[in-house]
């Protein structure tokens, strides 16, 4: 079995010195917060679009919650066997609202509302055999 790790994603997402963050970028003209990084601000009340690279997370909390039952089909990476888990869209502090599975056990006790980590984990194991990372969030 390969023991080679890849990211699900170039660029979107590091493990910094603060720890994981995902990676976009900011309008310092009117504060926007972007991510994936956008080239240009597309607030349309913003008078200067002037962009700078960003860092967000961890903290954020639970807007909207759905637990993936069946196994979705490739290319979506998952964990042999399937077992039924959470994907949340979650508000991140910094203003963002951000898709990602949730890490739990227990994912029928996940709740809208539920403060969670952003945290960087295996999705599963794609076609080639190497671990998939990616950016999720963990309950706290
Ligand atoms: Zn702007």
């Amino acid at each position: 079995m390969s023991t080679e790790t890849i990211e699900s994603a170039e660029g979107l997402f590091a493990d910094t010195k603060n720890g994981p963050r995902l990676l976009g970028s900011r309008c310092v003209t009117c504060d926007t917060p972007y991510f994936p990084r956008s080239a240009g601000c597309h607030n349309p009340n913003c008078d200067l679009s002037k962009m700078e690279d960003a860092e967000f997370g961890p903290k954020g909390k639970i807007w909207s919650l759905s637990i993936q039952n069946y196994p979705p089909p490739p290319p979506v990476v998952i964990i042999d066997p399937f077992e039924p888990f959470a994907v949340g869209m979650v508000d991140l502090v910094e203003g963002l609202r951000v898709l990602g599975r949730i890490v739990s056990d227990t994912p029928d006790k996940v709740d809208v509302g539920d403060e969670v980590e952003l945290v960087l984990a295996p999705l599963g194991v794609d076609a080639t055999g190497a671990e998939v990372i990616s950016w999720q969030f963990r309950p706290i």
